[in-house]
């Protein structure tokens, strides 16, 4: 028997759910592809893809058939025992990537907080207990627990909740030279997202990452890239790091790698993964034969060259399309990113309408995402369809024109 179905609406968000969200207005009930449904029956477009979740949309075929077959055969046994599904996507992982070894866990922050212990735990081993200094960026963001904000370089997620882990210090994205002046022989990890996300949709300039490599080289340190949303082909390639011509030593991925099931994974080297050893770090939900077995299918779909070559004619598409919009509205200072990681500045006079024009699509029937305060950010399905392109731009020229009117 089911469970007892109770009415639920907007409203009850508001009594039910720690207050830390402002979910839009409406509930959606229903995707399918990039187009949504909520509870009243109206029509959306999906151009946030669940935060750069989504990548083949809403209930993609293949996904919900691997979701029902791995449903009906086996869905957890925890880490006391291995599974077939994560030993086969941690295969396919490997052989797309520099990596060697992989560790699951279940989100992005999850993730990456593998990683920086992983850092810190590998220069203790292998150099010193003091060479612990981790370098990272104002702005950046990755994850939620205390020592993902604290890594991450917006002082507001991380400010209140007392001591934060010590000995990260900030500098200013694509900035070598600040770099350059903190990094010492203590510094274990240099952390940075390819493509800052959250930060406003700001890519790495290529001079940029081939010098943190280089100071990474040159300071025993290691190169941690969190691509958390850059990653599993929403830059055009697999992971974006293959734009820079340069490789990690540490990788993270989450958000895609599932497709919309929960699932995250840190890659790294045999040389750093040595230092590892069983009961040095865990999780219970980690890896997963569901999970696992999800992104799997996904890996296998996103990783051909049918799905990443299609990523940048959508771009294009889109950029086409917002650059005909500021010739007519003169609301852009940049359109910028990475293939289907796309950012619109919005220009100083209208820097402050970010949220008003995400409140306004939704009500035209498209779904969209800021970034910090004055960026319009579009992280849509990878193999979103050129009609549905077309049709959501049509609603977002019309909730801007209604914002600009305003
Ligand atoms: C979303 C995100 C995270 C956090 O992932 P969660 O699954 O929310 O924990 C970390 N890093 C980057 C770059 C992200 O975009």
């Amino acid at each position: 028997m089911a469970a007892e179905n109770i009415a639920v609406t907007r409203e009850t968000f508001d009594n039910v759910i720690l207050p830390v969200y402002a979910p839009a207005q409406f509930v959606p009930v229903k995707g399918k592809g990039s187009r949504v449904w909520d509870q009243q029956g109206k029509e959306y477009i999906d151009f946030s893809g669940g935060i750069a979740v989504t990548a083949l949309g809403h209930c993609h075929p293949a996904l919900v058939e691997t979701l029902k077959r791995q449903g009906e055969t086996l869905w957890h046994t925890s880490n006391v025992f291995t599974n077939e599904p994560a030993l086969r996507l941690a295969t396919k992982l490997i052989a797309a990537t520099f990596a060697d070894r992989v560790f699951f866990g279940n989100s992005g922050a999850e993730a990456n907080e593998a990683a920086f212990k992983l850092a810190r735990y590998y220069a203790c081993k292998k150099h010193s207990p003091f060479k612990s200094k981790i370098i990272a960026f104002h702005n950046a963001f990755h994850g939620r627990t205390l020592f993902t904000v604290s890594v991450g370089g917006q002082p507001k997620y991380s400010n209140g909740f007392g001591p934060k882990p010590a000995d990260i210090v900030h500098v200013p994205f694509n900035d070598l030279a600040a770099v350059k002046a903190v990094i010492d022989d203590h510094t274990c990890a240099i952390v940075v997202e390819p493509i800052q996300g959250e930060g406003g949709v700001m890519p790495a300039t290529p001079e940029f990452m081939q010098g943190l490599r280089a100071l990474c080289d040159e300071h025993n340190a290691l190169l941690v890239l969190d691509e958390v949303q850059s990653g599993m082909g929403r830059s055009g390639k697999l992971f974006s790091y293959e734009h820079y011509g340069i490789q990690p030593d540490i990788l993270t991925t989450a958000k895609a790698l599932g497709g919309g099931f929960p699932v995250s994974a840190m890659l790294t080297t045999h040389e750093i993964a040595s230092v590892m050893a069983p009961g040095v770090h865990g999780t219970t939900y980690g890896g997963n034969p569901l999970a696992c077995a999800i992104a799997e299918t996904a890996l296998d779909i996103i990783n051909t060259p049918a799905v990443l070559a299609g990523v940048e004619a959508r771009r294009q598409q889109f950029t086409d399309a917002l650059r005909a919009l500021d010739s007519e509205l003169d609301i852009f200072s940049e359109i910028r990113g990475k293939g289907l990681l796309m950012g619109a500045v919005l220009k100083p006079e209208h820097a402050s309408k970010a949220r008003d024009i995400l409140n306004a699509a939704a009500a035209e029937g498209v779904m969209i995402l800021t970034a910090g305060s004055d960026v319009i950010r579009f992280v849509p399905s990878l193999v979103i369809t050129p009609e549905e392109i077309d049709a959501g731009m049509t609603r977002f020229a019309a909730a801007l024109r209604r914002v600009i009117a305003a």
